[in-house]
Parts: structure tokens; sequence; C-alpha cells
């Protein structure tokens, strides 16, 4: 991604309605290499260690929170700011739930196991 094309993505709103209490701002918004492996906040895929991702800081119901972007979806971004829609970043929502429930499922068995 160029860094005019993260510039754009900068430029999408990404919370709109999630700020409803009167309290609720942005802090930080920018993109970053990552250090660490993440999960991407919207998709719930991995983000490597050394991708560049979006992160925004925000106060949200008078809590301080972080969200993430992997690069897919900081792409998705910038393909919706390019055709001025939203729909490429609303494919990706969940698209790693299933995923996700397997890995929580694996984890509950050895838990209980472990507990047993
Ligand atoms: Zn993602």
């Amino acid at each position: 991604m160029t860094p005019e094309q993260e510039k754009n993505v900068l430029s999408v709103d990404q919370f709109g309605d999630d700020f409803s209490s009167p309290g609720d701002h942005l802090l930080s918004d920018k993109f970053v290499t990552t250090r660490k492996v993440f999960k991407c906040c919207w998709c719930q895929g991995p983000i490597a260690k050394g991708e560049r991702s979006r992160v925004s800081k925000c106060v949200m119901d008078c809590e301080i929170q972080t969200c993430r972007y992997c690069g897919e979806c900081c792409q998705a971004m910038a393909t919706d700011f390019d055709e001025d829609d939203c729909q490429h970043l609303g494919d990706r929502v969940g698209l790693h739930d299933a995923d996700r429930q397997e890995r929580n499922a694996a984890l509950d068995l050895i838990i209980e196991k472990a507990n047993a």
C-alpha cells in the first residue's frame, strides 16, 4: 500500500454510529508496522509481525479501546475509498468467526482435560 493509500484509508471513518455516548471520541488513528502478532478487530484474522496495520485508539463507553486492522482489511478500506462505498470492508466482517469458534472449542477441551 502506498503512503497516499494509507492516508486515504485513515480518512475512512470506521466508527460512525458506534460513537453513541457523549464522551466517545478518537484519541489517535495511524498506520504502524506491527512488532507482534495481533488479531484484526474487524475480520478476526491474524496480523503478522512486520505487517502495516491501521491502529485506532478511542474512548468508547468511558473505556479506552484499541482497534487494529489487518493489511487485507486496510486494502478493503482503500478500495472502498476509491469506489466511494463501504462494500469491501463490509464483506470482511466476521470472516474468521468460524475459525475462532473452532479455536475456542479446542481451548475449552484442553481446559476441561486439565481440570478433570
Ligand atoms: Zn482484517
